[in-house]
């Protein structure tokens, strides 16, 4: 069986006033993460973290943050096209499992949306789908709450 694992990174700016979009959901929250789509860190992680499997480059690649048509775009949209991508070079998800680094607010009563929510965008089991969350102890522009970090790591499986 030919299996690929890949790894994913990416960091947001938070800022005051923004919609805060995390894990294909809205999050309550002040701030918002500053971006040229919607700025879900840990979507584009995970984009990042699949296209990096099937050694296709990463998502600025494909969707350039210079191309107005990605302008405010939902990441849902994008994560849908990676994943047709990964199919289309012969490949299906096995697993996903993601951190979320940020100081608040607390992630853990979204999680099981955020699970419900892509694995759904993606094709795949809720069980396939694994998002953690952890702060930085206060430490860094993370625990400045000046940002929000993601990181992912998958593994897919020819089909
Ligand atoms: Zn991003």
């Amino acid at each position: 069986m030919n299996i690929r694992v890949g790894f994913g990174f990416d960091v947001h700016q938070l800022k005051e006033g923004l919609d805060f979009w995390l894990g294909g959901i809205l999050v309550p929250h002040s701030k918002g993460g500053l971006g040229h789509s919607d700025a879900d860190v840990l979507v584009h992680t995970i984009c990042d973290a699949l296209l990096g499997a099937a050694n296709l480059g990463d998502i600025g690649r494909h969707f350039p943050d210079n191309d107005s048509k990605y302008k405010g775009i939902d990441s849902k949209i994008l994560l849908q096209k990676v994943v047709k991508l990964i199919q289309n070079n012969g490949y299906e998800i096995g697993n996903i499992d993601s951190t979320i680094c940020l100081q608040r607010p607390k992630i853990a009563p979204y999680i099981d949306q955020m699970q419900e929510t892509l694995s759904k965008c993606m094709g795949i089991d809720k069980h396939q789908v694994s998002i953690k969350a952890t702060t930085t102890e206060k430490l860094s522009f993370v625990g400045r709450e000046e940002g929000v970090s993601a990181y992912a790591t998958v593994l897919i499986q020819q089909m």
